[in-house]
Protein backbone atom coordinates (compact mmCIF):
# COMPACT_ATOMS: atom_id res chain seq x y z
CA UNK A 1 0.00 0.00 0.00
CA UNK A 2 1.41 3.37 -0.85
CA UNK A 3 2.02 5.71 1.77
CA UNK A 4 -0.52 8.84 2.02
CA UNK A 5 -2.12 10.78 4.55
CA UNK A 6 -5.40 8.81 3.80
CA UNK A 7 -3.29 5.43 4.60
CA UNK A 8 -1.86 6.42 7.81
CA UNK A 9 -4.83 8.29 8.91
CA UNK A 10 -6.51 4.71 8.89
CA UNK A 11 -3.54 3.57 10.74
CA UNK A 12 -3.53 5.91 13.00
CA UNK A 13 -7.15 5.50 14.05
CA UNK A 14 -6.84 1.53 15.36
CA UNK A 15 -3.55 3.06 17.89
CA UNK A 16 -4.65 6.69 19.30
CA UNK A 17 -8.44 8.06 19.65
CA UNK A 18 -9.17 9.76 16.71
CA UNK A 19 -6.05 8.99 15.13
CA UNK A 20 -4.75 12.13 16.78
CA UNK A 21 -2.91 13.62 19.79
CA UNK A 22 -4.78 16.72 19.99
CA UNK A 23 -8.96 16.47 19.07
CA UNK A 24 -8.88 19.48 16.70
CA UNK A 25 -5.85 17.91 14.68
CA UNK A 26 -8.52 15.13 13.26
CA UNK A 27 -10.13 18.14 11.09
CA UNK A 28 -13.72 16.87 12.33
CA UNK A 29 -14.96 20.63 12.54
CA UNK A 30 -14.01 21.19 9.00
CA UNK A 31 -15.28 17.64 7.33
CA UNK A 32 -11.94 16.97 6.53
CA UNK A 33 -9.78 13.70 7.67
CA UNK A 34 -6.08 14.78 8.12
CA UNK A 35 -2.97 15.31 6.48
CA UNK A 36 0.33 14.03 7.52
CA UNK A 37 3.12 16.27 7.82
CA UNK A 38 6.69 14.84 7.36
CA UNK A 39 8.48 17.88 7.31
CA UNK A 40 8.96 22.11 7.29
CA UNK A 41 11.08 24.95 6.45
CA UNK A 42 10.17 28.25 7.17
CA UNK A 43 6.51 29.34 5.89
CA UNK A 44 6.23 25.58 4.22
CA UNK A 45 5.06 22.53 5.00
CA UNK A 46 5.26 19.26 3.02
CA UNK A 47 2.99 16.38 3.58
CA UNK A 48 3.68 12.11 3.25
CA UNK A 49 2.66 12.65 -0.34
CA UNK A 50 5.00 15.48 -0.88
CA UNK A 51 2.28 18.32 -1.18
CA UNK A 52 3.57 21.72 0.22
CA UNK A 53 1.61 24.22 1.61
CA UNK A 54 1.93 27.51 3.15
CA UNK A 55 1.48 27.59 6.54
CA UNK A 56 -0.63 29.41 8.27
CA UNK A 57 -1.27 26.94 11.63
CA UNK A 58 1.96 27.94 12.89
CA UNK A 59 1.91 24.66 15.27
CA UNK A 60 -0.79 26.75 16.54
CA UNK A 61 1.14 29.90 17.54
CA UNK A 62 4.60 29.01 18.73
CA UNK A 63 6.69 29.50 15.28
CA UNK A 64 6.85 32.99 14.87
CA UNK A 65 9.90 32.69 13.04
CA UNK A 66 8.67 29.93 11.14
CA UNK A 67 9.04 26.44 10.69
CA UNK A 68 13.17 25.48 11.88
CA UNK A 69 14.40 28.81 11.94
CA UNK A 70 18.48 28.45 11.85
CA UNK A 71 19.03 29.84 15.30
CA UNK A 72 16.21 27.28 16.48
CA UNK A 73 17.97 24.14 15.22
CA UNK A 74 21.34 25.20 16.16
CA UNK A 75 20.63 26.01 19.73
CA UNK A 76 18.85 22.61 19.67
CA UNK A 77 21.87 20.80 18.42
CA UNK A 78 24.33 22.43 20.48
CA UNK A 79 22.42 21.46 23.56
CA UNK A 80 21.45 18.01 22.78
CA UNK A 81 25.01 17.44 22.48
CA UNK A 82 25.81 18.11 26.44
CA UNK A 83 22.33 16.15 27.55
CA UNK A 84 18.90 16.38 26.69
CA UNK A 85 17.62 16.66 30.70
CA UNK A 86 19.19 16.69 34.21
CA UNK A 87 16.43 17.78 36.75
CA UNK A 88 19.40 19.75 38.25
CA UNK A 89 19.01 23.31 37.79
CA UNK A 90 21.04 24.67 35.08
CA UNK A 91 22.20 28.14 34.03
CA UNK A 92 20.19 28.23 31.36
CA UNK A 93 17.03 28.28 33.26
CA UNK A 94 18.31 31.57 35.12
CA UNK A 95 18.90 33.40 31.28
CA UNK A 96 15.57 32.39 30.39
CA UNK A 97 13.58 33.72 33.59
CA UNK A 98 15.58 37.23 32.85
CA UNK A 99 14.72 37.71 29.75
CA UNK A 100 11.05 37.02 30.98
CA UNK A 101 11.15 38.90 33.90
CA UNK A 102 12.91 41.48 31.08
CA UNK A 103 10.15 42.05 28.81
CA UNK A 104 6.82 42.03 31.34
CA UNK A 105 7.01 44.74 33.46
CA UNK A 106 4.34 43.03 35.89
CA UNK A 107 6.57 39.86 35.74
CA UNK A 108 9.13 39.51 39.13
CA UNK A 109 9.46 35.82 39.37
CA UNK A 110 8.69 32.91 36.92
CA UNK A 111 8.19 29.38 37.00
CA UNK A 112 8.83 27.61 33.78
CA UNK A 113 6.86 23.84 33.18
CA UNK A 114 5.86 22.16 30.31
CA UNK A 115 2.75 23.09 28.77
CA UNK A 116 0.50 26.25 28.60
CA UNK A 117 -2.31 23.66 30.14
CA UNK A 118 0.62 23.40 33.31
CA UNK A 119 0.62 26.84 33.53
CA UNK A 120 -2.78 28.45 33.87
CA UNK A 121 -3.64 25.24 35.62
CA UNK A 122 -0.59 26.54 38.39
CA UNK A 123 -1.40 29.70 38.34
CA UNK A 124 -5.00 29.00 39.10
CA UNK A 125 -3.67 26.69 42.67
CA UNK A 126 -1.09 29.65 43.44
CA UNK A 127 -4.07 32.11 43.25
CA UNK A 128 -6.38 30.11 45.36
CA UNK A 129 -3.74 29.05 47.67
CA UNK A 130 -2.45 32.91 47.92
CA UNK A 131 -5.79 34.02 48.79
CA UNK A 132 -7.37 31.13 50.24
CA UNK A 133 -10.58 31.24 48.30
CA UNK A 134 -11.85 28.56 45.78
CA UNK A 135 -14.31 30.46 43.10
CA UNK A 136 -12.58 31.32 40.32
CA UNK A 137 -13.78 33.60 37.21
CA UNK A 138 -13.76 32.78 33.51
CA UNK A 139 -14.69 34.26 29.94
CA UNK A 140 -17.14 31.96 27.55
CA UNK A 141 -14.99 31.00 24.88
CA UNK A 142 -11.71 31.57 26.31
CA UNK A 143 -9.80 28.50 26.29
CA UNK A 144 -6.82 28.01 28.94
CA UNK A 145 -6.08 24.39 28.40
CA UNK A 146 -7.67 21.18 29.62
CA UNK A 147 -7.59 21.27 33.23
CA UNK A 148 -10.52 20.43 35.03
CA UNK A 149 -11.41 24.13 36.71
CA UNK A 150 -10.51 25.87 33.44
CA UNK A 151 -12.75 22.68 31.23
CA UNK A 152 -15.86 24.70 31.91
CA UNK A 153 -19.08 26.22 30.30
CA UNK A 154 -20.84 28.85 30.73
CA UNK A 155 -24.36 28.05 32.60
CA UNK A 156 -27.53 29.41 31.11
CA UNK A 157 -27.66 33.49 31.87
CA UNK A 158 -25.43 35.90 32.89
CA UNK A 159 -23.21 35.14 36.19
CA UNK A 160 -24.53 31.97 36.91
CA UNK A 161 -21.94 29.09 38.18
CA UNK A 162 -19.79 26.83 35.17
CA UNK A 163 -21.02 23.34 34.00
CA UNK A 164 -18.27 20.66 33.15
CA UNK A 165 -16.93 21.24 29.64
CA UNK A 166 -16.57 17.62 29.62
CA UNK A 167 -17.22 14.49 30.93
CA UNK A 168 -15.03 13.74 33.60
CA UNK A 169 -15.20 17.07 34.82
CA UNK A 170 -16.84 16.93 38.17
CA UNK A 171 -20.28 19.28 38.81
CA UNK A 172 -18.21 20.46 42.28
CA UNK A 173 -15.36 21.57 40.77
CA UNK A 174 -17.24 23.15 37.33
CA UNK A 175 -19.44 24.91 39.67
CA UNK A 176 -16.14 26.32 41.47
CA UNK A 177 -15.79 28.27 37.94
CA UNK A 178 -17.94 31.42 37.30
CA UNK A 179 -18.34 31.57 33.50
CA UNK A 180 -18.92 35.01 32.18
CA UNK A 181 -19.63 36.71 28.29
CA UNK A 182 -16.57 38.29 27.17
CA UNK A 183 -16.38 41.88 26.54
CA UNK A 184 -19.15 42.06 29.46
CA UNK A 185 -17.69 44.64 31.68
CA UNK A 186 -21.11 44.84 33.81
CA UNK A 187 -21.52 40.97 34.01
CA UNK A 188 -17.64 40.92 35.81
CA UNK A 189 -19.20 44.06 38.15
CA UNK A 190 -22.18 41.75 38.84
CA UNK A 191 -20.40 38.73 39.70
CA UNK A 192 -18.10 40.32 41.79
CA UNK A 193 -20.60 42.52 43.57
CA UNK A 194 -22.53 38.87 44.48
CA UNK A 195 -18.99 36.43 44.98
CA UNK A 196 -15.71 38.37 45.02
CA UNK A 197 -15.16 37.47 48.66
CA UNK A 198 -15.36 34.22 47.82
CA UNK A 199 -13.28 34.51 44.31
CA UNK A 200 -9.40 33.80 43.92
CA UNK A 201 -8.92 35.45 40.37
CA UNK A 202 -10.11 36.44 37.07
CA UNK A 203 -8.51 34.26 34.64
CA UNK A 204 -8.59 36.20 31.20
CA UNK A 205 -7.16 35.89 27.75
CA UNK A 206 -6.30 39.63 27.12
CA UNK A 207 -6.87 38.55 23.09
CA UNK A 208 -9.42 36.20 22.50
CA UNK A 209 -7.64 33.28 20.29
CA UNK A 210 -8.92 30.15 21.05
CA UNK A 211 -12.81 31.48 19.72
CA UNK A 212 -10.84 32.41 16.93
CA UNK A 213 -9.09 36.37 17.48
CA UNK A 214 -11.65 38.63 19.30
CA UNK A 215 -9.99 41.44 20.56
CA UNK A 216 -10.69 43.41 23.88
CA UNK A 217 -13.24 45.84 23.67
CA UNK A 218 -11.91 49.83 24.69
CA UNK A 219 -12.29 50.08 28.49
CA UNK A 220 -12.72 45.81 29.20
CA UNK A 221 -9.33 44.91 30.92
CA UNK A 222 -9.31 48.30 32.28
CA UNK A 223 -12.18 47.10 34.18
CA UNK A 224 -11.21 43.69 35.06
CA UNK A 225 -8.22 45.33 36.15
CA UNK A 226 -9.86 47.75 38.98
CA UNK A 227 -12.97 45.64 40.18
CA UNK A 228 -10.11 42.66 40.85
CA UNK A 229 -7.67 44.84 42.49
CA UNK A 230 -10.72 46.38 44.78
CA UNK A 231 -11.74 42.84 46.12
CA UNK A 232 -7.82 41.50 46.44
CA UNK A 233 -8.95 39.35 43.47
CA UNK A 234 -5.88 37.85 41.67
CA UNK A 235 -5.98 38.88 37.93
CA UNK A 236 -4.58 36.59 35.59
CA UNK A 237 -3.72 37.38 31.95
CA UNK A 238 -3.57 34.11 29.62
CA UNK A 239 -0.80 35.67 27.55
CA UNK A 240 -0.05 32.03 26.10
CA UNK A 241 -0.68 32.73 22.24
CA UNK A 242 -0.42 36.69 22.58
CA UNK A 243 2.74 36.87 25.05
CA UNK A 244 5.75 37.64 22.42
CA UNK A 245 3.35 37.39 19.90
CA UNK A 246 1.45 40.75 19.36
CA UNK A 247 4.72 42.61 20.90
CA UNK A 248 7.43 41.16 22.56
CA UNK A 249 6.02 41.96 26.39
CA UNK A 250 2.45 40.58 25.32
CA UNK A 251 -0.76 41.77 25.27
CA UNK A 252 -0.58 43.54 28.74
CA UNK A 253 2.66 46.12 27.44
CA UNK A 254 0.62 47.32 24.34
CA UNK A 255 -2.79 47.99 26.67
CA UNK A 256 -0.40 49.36 29.79
CA UNK A 257 -1.79 47.32 32.10
CA UNK A 258 -0.33 45.02 34.78
CA UNK A 259 -1.99 41.70 35.69
CA UNK A 260 -1.01 40.45 39.12
CA UNK A 261 0.11 36.68 37.22
CA UNK A 262 0.75 36.11 33.59
CA UNK A 263 0.62 32.68 31.77
CA UNK A 264 2.82 31.90 28.83
CA UNK A 265 3.31 28.78 26.34
CA UNK A 266 3.54 28.65 22.84
CA UNK A 267 6.21 31.64 21.59
CA UNK A 268 8.43 30.93 24.83
CA UNK A 269 8.95 27.12 23.76
CA UNK A 270 10.65 27.82 20.19
CA UNK A 271 8.43 24.68 19.17
CA UNK A 272 9.31 22.48 22.06
CA UNK A 273 7.21 21.75 25.07
CA UNK A 274 7.22 24.80 27.24
CA UNK A 275 4.68 27.02 29.51
CA UNK A 276 5.51 29.58 32.43
CA UNK A 277 3.87 31.43 34.93
CA UNK A 278 4.65 34.43 36.74
CA UNK A 279 4.48 37.51 38.17
CA UNK A 280 4.30 39.40 41.67
CA UNK A 281 6.86 38.72 43.72
CA UNK A 282 4.81 38.22 46.92
CA UNK A 283 2.27 36.06 45.15
CA UNK A 284 5.27 33.57 43.32
CA UNK A 285 6.90 33.52 47.19
CA UNK A 286 3.63 31.24 47.82
CA UNK A 287 5.21 28.29 45.91
CA UNK A 288 7.03 25.85 46.97
CA UNK A 289 9.84 25.79 48.22
CA UNK A 290 9.26 29.01 49.58
CA UNK A 291 5.81 28.77 50.27
CA UNK A 292 3.67 25.91 50.58
CA UNK A 293 1.96 25.96 47.59
CA UNK A 294 2.57 22.67 45.25
CA UNK A 295 3.37 22.96 42.11
CA UNK A 296 6.65 20.38 40.67
CA UNK A 297 7.76 19.11 37.10
CA UNK A 298 10.39 16.78 36.23
CA UNK A 299 11.39 18.14 32.50
CA UNK A 300 10.32 21.76 33.51
CA UNK A 301 13.22 23.99 32.74
CA UNK A 302 14.20 21.27 30.20
CA UNK A 303 17.50 22.22 28.30
CA UNK A 304 16.08 21.87 25.06
CA UNK A 305 13.10 23.23 25.58
CA UNK A 306 15.01 26.51 26.92
CA UNK A 307 17.51 26.86 24.37
CA UNK A 308 14.72 26.74 21.52
CA UNK A 309 12.93 29.46 23.58
CA UNK A 310 15.71 31.41 24.16
CA UNK A 311 16.74 31.15 20.78
CA UNK A 312 13.29 32.61 19.41
CA UNK A 313 12.85 34.85 21.99
CA UNK A 314 16.88 36.48 21.34
CA UNK A 315 15.67 36.99 17.47
CA UNK A 316 12.83 38.54 18.29
CA UNK A 317 14.85 41.05 20.72
CA UNK A 318 16.93 41.56 18.53
CA UNK A 319 15.55 41.94 15.33
CA UNK A 320 11.81 43.22 16.84
CA UNK A 321 9.98 42.30 13.86
CA UNK A 322 6.36 43.06 15.35
CA UNK A 323 5.39 46.53 12.71
CA UNK A 324 6.56 44.08 9.75
CA UNK A 325 4.57 41.58 10.89
CA UNK A 326 1.33 43.43 11.63
CA UNK A 327 2.37 45.03 8.26
CA UNK A 328 2.04 42.10 6.13
CA UNK A 329 -1.14 40.46 8.37
CA UNK A 330 -2.98 43.78 8.15
CA UNK A 331 -2.43 43.83 4.08
CA UNK A 332 -3.31 40.26 3.95
CA UNK A 333 -6.51 40.68 5.91
CA UNK A 334 -7.63 43.68 4.26
CA UNK A 335 -7.51 41.78 1.04
CA UNK A 336 -9.37 38.97 2.19
CA UNK A 337 -11.96 41.32 3.55
CA UNK A 338 -12.25 43.08 0.04
CA UNK A 339 -12.50 39.52 -2.13
CA UNK A 340 -15.43 38.38 0.01
CA UNK A 341 -17.02 41.75 -0.01
CA UNK A 342 -16.86 41.39 -3.66
CA UNK A 343 -18.38 38.21 -3.89
CA UNK A 344 -21.16 39.23 -1.31
CA UNK A 345 -20.05 37.12 1.21
CA UNK A 346 -20.99 38.03 5.06
CA UNK A 347 -17.50 38.07 6.66
CA UNK A 348 -16.24 39.70 9.79
CA UNK A 349 -12.23 39.68 9.76
CA UNK A 350 -10.49 40.01 13.33
CA UNK A 351 -6.84 40.67 13.71
CA UNK A 352 -4.45 41.92 16.53
CA UNK A 353 -0.70 41.98 15.22
CA UNK A 354 -0.43 38.70 13.28
CA UNK A 355 -2.71 36.72 14.64
CA UNK A 356 -6.12 36.58 13.05
CA UNK A 357 -9.40 35.12 11.89
CA UNK A 358 -11.75 35.22 8.83
CA UNK A 359 -15.29 35.10 10.20
CA UNK A 360 -18.31 33.79 8.26
CA UNK A 361 -20.05 36.02 10.58
CA UNK A 362 -23.04 38.15 9.83
CA UNK A 363 -21.48 41.16 12.39
CA UNK A 364 -19.63 42.26 14.25
CA UNK A 365 -17.48 39.52 16.28
CA UNK A 366 -17.15 40.39 20.13
CA UNK A 367 -17.77 37.19 22.44
CA UNK A 368 -18.67 34.01 21.92
CA UNK A 369 -21.98 33.83 20.73
CA UNK A 370 -21.29 36.13 18.47
CA UNK A 371 -18.65 34.19 17.13
CA UNK A 372 -21.08 31.28 16.91
CA UNK A 373 -23.12 33.14 14.44
CA UNK A 374 -20.46 32.53 11.78
CA UNK A 375 -21.99 29.61 8.80
CA UNK A 376 -19.53 26.90 9.79
CA UNK A 377 -20.67 25.20 7.07
CA UNK A 378 -19.27 27.93 4.21
CA UNK A 379 -15.85 27.94 6.71
CA UNK A 380 -15.27 24.16 6.30
CA UNK A 381 -15.66 24.15 2.49
CA UNK A 382 -13.18 27.38 2.56
CA UNK A 383 -11.05 25.13 4.52
CA UNK A 384 -10.98 22.39 2.17
CA UNK A 385 -10.47 24.45 -0.93
CA UNK A 386 -7.75 26.69 0.69
CA UNK A 387 -5.95 23.05 1.61
CA UNK A 388 -6.34 21.95 -2.07
CA UNK A 389 -4.67 25.14 -3.20
CA UNK A 390 -1.80 24.39 -1.02
CA UNK A 391 -2.59 26.61 1.92
CA UNK A 392 -2.86 25.61 5.48
CA UNK A 393 -5.28 27.50 7.88
CA UNK A 394 -6.38 26.22 11.04
CA UNK A 395 -8.64 23.48 10.63
CA UNK A 396 -11.61 25.62 12.27
CA UNK A 397 -13.69 28.64 12.11
CA UNK A 398 -13.02 29.08 16.09
CA UNK A 399 -9.39 29.06 16.08
CA UNK A 400 -6.64 31.88 15.26
CA UNK A 401 -4.57 31.82 12.35
CA UNK A 402 -1.01 33.07 12.62
CA UNK A 403 1.41 34.84 10.05
CA UNK A 404 5.04 34.90 10.68
CA UNK A 405 8.46 36.06 9.98
CA UNK A 406 9.14 33.95 7.52
CA UNK A 407 5.94 34.60 5.00
CA UNK A 408 7.11 36.46 1.92
CA UNK A 409 5.12 38.85 0.24
CA UNK A 410 5.76 36.54 -2.37
CA UNK A 411 3.80 33.97 0.42
CA UNK A 412 0.81 36.15 0.72
CA UNK A 413 0.33 37.01 -2.81
CA UNK A 414 -0.12 33.29 -3.73
CA UNK A 415 -2.52 32.91 -0.72
CA UNK A 416 -4.63 35.60 -2.32
CA UNK A 417 -4.05 33.92 -5.11
CA UNK A 418 -5.29 30.46 -3.71
CA UNK A 419 -8.40 32.83 -2.11
CA UNK A 420 -9.29 34.13 -5.03
CA UNK A 421 -9.79 31.01 -7.00
CA UNK A 422 -11.49 29.03 -3.62
CA UNK A 423 -13.95 31.92 -4.06
C1 LIG B 1 -2.73 26.88 23.75
C2 LIG B 1 -3.29 27.59 24.91
C3 LIG B 1 -3.26 27.05 26.20
C4 LIG B 1 -2.83 25.63 26.48
O1 LIG B 1 -1.51 25.40 26.14
P1 LIG B 1 -1.04 23.87 25.86
O2 LIG B 1 0.43 24.00 25.68
O3 LIG B 1 -1.77 23.43 24.65
O4 LIG B 1 -1.40 23.09 27.06
C5 LIG B 1 -3.67 27.83 27.26
N1 LIG B 1 -4.12 29.08 27.06
C6 LIG B 1 -4.17 29.63 25.83
C7 LIG B 1 -4.64 31.03 25.67
C8 LIG B 1 -3.78 28.89 24.72
O5 LIG B 1 -3.90 29.41 23.50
Amino acid sequence: MTKNSKTLYEKAVHLIPGGVNSPVRAFKAVEATPIFITRASGSRLWDVEGNEYIDYVASWGPLILGHSHPAVVAAIQQTAERGTSYGIPTEREIEMAELIVDAFPSIDMVRMVSSGTEATMSAIRLARGYTGRDRIIKFDGCYHGHSDSLLVKAGSGIATFGIPGSPGVPEEIAGLTITLPYNDGAAVRAAIERYGDETACVIVEPVAGNMGVVPPQAGFLEELRKVTAEKGIILIFDEVITGFRVAYGGYQTLAGIEPDLTCLGKIIGGGLPVGAFGGKRDIMEALAPVGPVYQAGTLSGNPLAMAAGMATLNVLREETPYSKLEEKTAYLCGEVDRLLNEKGIPNHVNRVGSMFTVFFAPGAVFDFSSASASNTKLFSRYFQNMLAQGISIAPSQFEASFVSTAHSDEDIARTLEGVKKVL
